[in-house]
């Protein structure tokens, strides 16, 4: 039996949302619609005596309840799986752009199907093309270098520092009269030091967008990473903590750069409801995508967003207690955290004295169960062989046709502090169901396997 099937039959003899339901599921078996079966429900509760279960999973699904179920079955009844319009009335990629705006404490939101696809329009509302150059972390993900390419502008590359993040310094370096944008990327659950990062980029009028996907609902100083900079995007693919599989939204408080992106998003052009937001058009209609975010992927992030609080008290709480719990540990090297408050506890991080020292630690650790690894998710992107050989779609794609483009060189060469950080550390990731028992695990089992290697 297929999905239109079940909905007619549904329709057909008018069951309640319940009802609806439990049919599905049983035309379905194993269906991922039976969120009232124990399996999902008691996930985690099933643990041995001998060792505890400490994969940490995915955050976002292991959240999943009523709250989700219920507002995919409204999107479902409704028939209106397209946000603009339908037979009912599309009101869910609407209500969570609203409610993520006031979540992060700003004017705008945009929600789009991916976070790759929110830089492309973070990167298009900042006016970034040709001739532009964009200041990019030498670790993160590959759409941060991607989304430069695609304007057509020349990714520069700056070394993180022992952040993990981006280091001004090295930021303020790669500042030259081209440099049109940086890229702050909250790795990892850890903010960037914004402070110096904001006072550098306006100083030298260079424009910041924050990349939250890897720390959406984090915190500098008080304020929601993502409200800091001139733009921020976030991620809703499984890997991140709130989820919907796949998705991304974008979050500005500037008019132009809200319109210029909602545009991007939709073909190029405008519909009035982003301007009832944004005020009268400012941008004239140019070539765009099509980004669009659809209903039942807005329906799941509205739920996962009223719990993403508790996804991130969790996650902080066990992240501290094993921060705390290591930090004892004689000369012990744990990741800089500027604001360790507006960590959202994704992993610990620690770091070893050279690179065999680290993966002897990895390696005890996993033997013990331990989720030890290097750092993860992300690319060495100076060092790929597709940027070291500056391959783009097209031979005369304009990022490396440029005088400026032609010169520059990547390569190990030019991120030697990333490499050295990037040896040295070991990454622990947290889960968000970790109970106190399996956290003291982790600080014994860290405790023991650091003192033998130090
Ligand atoms: C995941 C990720 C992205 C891209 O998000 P997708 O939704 O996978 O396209 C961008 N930047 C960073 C730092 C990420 O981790």
């Amino acid at each position: 039996m297929n999905a239109e099937n079940i909905i007619k039959t549904a329709g057909n003899h008018d069951f309640t949302r319940r009802e609806f339901l439990s049919k599905s599921c049983l035309a379905l078996p194993g269906s991922a619609l039976a969120l009232n079966s124990q399996k999902l429900r008691g996930q985690q509760s099933t643990e041995s005596n001998a060792m505890p279960n400490i994969d940490p999973g995915y955050i976002g699904p292991q959240f999943f309840d009523e709250r989700e179920e219920q507002a995919l079955m409204e999107v479902l009844e409704s028939r209106s799986p397209f946000r603009y319009w339908g037979q009912g009335k599309p009101t869910k990629v609407l209500r969570f752009e609203e409610k993520f705006a006031e979540y992060m404490g700003a004017r705008f939101a945009l929600g789009v199907t991916s976070g790759t696809a929110a830089l492309d329009c973070a990167v298009t509302g900042l006016g970034i093309g040709p001739g532009d150059e964009v200041i990019v972390p030498a670790y993160t993900w590959w759409s941060d270098y991607t989304c430069v390419v695609h304007a057509g502008a020349l990714p520069v590359f700056a070394d993180i520092d022992r952040t993990l993040n981006i280091d001004p310094k090295d930021f303020e370096r790669k500042i030259t009269p081209r440099t049109k944008a940086v890229i702050a990327v909250h790795l990892l659950g850890t903010p960037c030091d914004m402070d110096p990062i904001m006072q550098i980029a306006r100083k030298q009028g260079v424009a910041v967008l924050e990349d939250c996907a890897q720390c959406v609902g984090g915190t500098y100083h008080g304020k929601k990473l993502g409200s800091i900079g001139d733009v921020g995007i976030y991620s809703f693919q499984v890997n991140k903590v709130m989820t919907s599989g796949e998705g991304g939204a974008v979050v500005t408080s500037s008019p132009v750069i809200y319109e210029r992106a909602a545009r991007f998003h939709d073909m190029g052009t405008i519909r009035t409801l982003f301007l009832d937001r944004s005020g009268p058009s400012q941008v004239q209609t140019f070539a765009g995508e099509n980004f669009r975010m659809n209903e039942f992927t807005g329906a799941v992030l509205g739920a996962q967003l009223s719990k993403l609080d508790i996804m991130l008290a969790k996650l902080r709480a066990n992240a501290n207690t094993i921060y705390d719990g290591i930090k004892k540990l004689a000369d012990i090297r744990l990741r800089h955290r500027p604001d360790p408050e507006g960590d959202i506890g994704y992993a610990v991080f620690f770091e070893m004295r050279d690179k065999a020292a680290r993966d002897r630690c990895i390696r005890e650790l996993r033997q013990r169960k331990v989720p030890a690894s290097t750092m993860t998710g992300s690319v060495l992107l100076p060092i790929a062989e597709s940027v070291i050989n500056k391959r783009t779609r097209h031979p005369d794609w304009p990022s490396f046709n440029s005088t400026e483009g032609k010169k520059i060189k990547y390569g190990p060469d030019s991120c030697r502090q990333t490499l050295e950080i990037f040896d040295r550390f070991v990454q622990m990731r947290v889960g968000a169901k970790y109970t106190e028992r399996i956290n003291n695990y982790i600080v014994d089992s860290i405790s023991q396997v650091y003192t033998a290697l130090a």
